[in-house]
């Protein structure tokens, strides 16, 4: 079975196209600049030179259409026609509270998805654009919505309410969604089978600590708490977000500013995090890692804050869940950088985690890197979203 995943945003589209007898990707590219001059579409075959397309692509049915046109293509493609591909995977941002997991799509899941525009305003417009372009370039083709939203559904309501008046939740449904939900769904379920977890010892903590980062607590692969909330913005501190703050704080600058509270949230969003830290210095932990070993404290605060917020969620979480039994590092930042991870792991040498700086220096693959003796279990564990959505999708159309 051959399943072509999609994740559409508001000016690109990314694509996947997965054998799913051996989980292999046949096909992978981008097309960006969807509706925006200067559109191209990169294709990238494993032990080929990429493909790249400069057409015009002014939305993102045209987009699909040149993504279908590439995997058929004679010389690039993977497949002899479209009639290949089985069926369609979407990542999709939010499914509000309806969809509790993953689903295939028919008229009343587009109905949701698009309830759903004010809470994911930047990407669920988008991902219902993907499924009607592929609905209509592909007649009859299974598809299935996979909800970033899902994993933080099986929460229970004293970890998702936010302690406002009720009515806000009643009227606008205003709780923690958590986001990145299919990479935890994915982190959690893989290392309870990489590390042959028993029942009843399947406590995981997943860190998937990326330019967006996020922590979750799961019981046998279901979510218990996750850091983010009703948006991406609530939790840790992150490449540009700022994560938790206090809210007064929004209502001083603006006030102080005189910006809009949306102005201001464009900063929290956008110029905050590590980035604001190290005074606008980086982003990216690899430059902020070399810019703090040659004395920039700013870059060494953004670090030590980042640390400090990631080490209270686990120590939250270790409390949440009376102990773990697993703790996986995910993301760009999880799966590459030795030095957070032993430093994040320095905190908790207290409950008995002890890491084995040899096993610590793996990189982007799956690894134990704590000690025998460790009273927990941690590993590396490189996420797979698309793999997932894959997964998902195989699940539901078979
Ligand atoms: P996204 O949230 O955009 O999917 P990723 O999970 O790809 O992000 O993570 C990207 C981040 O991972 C980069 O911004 C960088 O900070 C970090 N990163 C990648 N490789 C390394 C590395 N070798 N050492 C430290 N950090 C790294």
């Amino acid at each position: 079975m051959k399943v072509l995943v999609i994740n559409a945003g508001s000016s690109s589209l990314k694509y996947q196209l997965i054998d799913m007898e051996d989980e292999s990707v046949r096909a992978k590219g981008l097309c960006e600049r969807i509706g925006i001059e200067g559109s191209r579409l990169t294709h990238k075959v494993p032990g080929k030179e990429d493909f790249v397309v400069e057409e015009p692509m002014p939305t993102h049915q045209t987009a699909i259409e040149l993504v279908l046109r590439a995997l058929i293509d004679p010389e690039h493609g993977v497949v002899k026609s479209v009639d290949e591909i089985d069926a369609i995977g979407h990542r999709v941002l939010h499914g509000g509270s309806t969809y509790t997991e993953s689903t295939r799509v028919n008229e009343d899941v587009k109905k949701v998805i698009r309830e759903c525009f004010d809470l994911g305003p930047l990407h669920n417009p988008a991902n219902l654009m993907g499924i009607e372009a592929c609905e209509k370039a592909m007649p009859g083709k299974p598809n299935v919505a996979v909800f970033d939203t899902a994993f933080g559904m099986s929460l229970k309501p004293f970890a998702y309410r936010y302690a406002i008046p009720e009515e806000y939740y009643t009227k606008y449904k205003i709780r923690r969604y958590g986001f990145h939900g299919t990479s935890h769904m994915y982190v959690s379920a893989e290392t309870i089978k990489y590390l042959n977890l028993p029942e009843g010892h399947q406590r995981v903590i997943v860190c998937h600590l990326g330019n967006g980062s996020s922590i979750s607590a799961s019981i046998g692969g279901k979510a218990v708490d996750t850091s983010m909330g009703l948006t991406p913005l609530e939790g840790l501190v992150m490449g540009t977000r700022s994560g938790d703050i206090d809210p007064a704080v929004v209502q001083f600058i603006c006030d102080h500013e005189h910006i809009s509270v949306d102005e201001m949230l464009t900063i929290l969003n956008k110029k905050s995090g590590v980035y604001a830290l190290s005074g606008n210095l980086s982003s990216d932990f690899r430059d902020l890692a070399k810019a703090s070993s040659e004395g920039n404290e700013k870059a060494t605060l953004a670090l030590d804050a980042f640390r400090h917020k990631v080490v209270k969620t686990i120590g939250g979480y270790l409390g949440v869940l009376n102990g773990a039994d697993a703790i996986a590092f995910a993301g760009g930042i999880g799966e590459n950088d030795a030095e957070m991870r032993a430093d994040i792991m320095k905190q908790f040498t207290y409950a008995g985690i002890r890491i084995d700086p040899e096993a610590n220096r793996v990189r982007g693959k799956r690894a134990v890197i704590s000690t025998p003796d460790s009273t927990v279990k941690v590993i590396v564990l490189p996420t797979n979203e698309e793999l997932a959505i894959a997964r998902e999708t195989v699940r539901l159309t078979q």
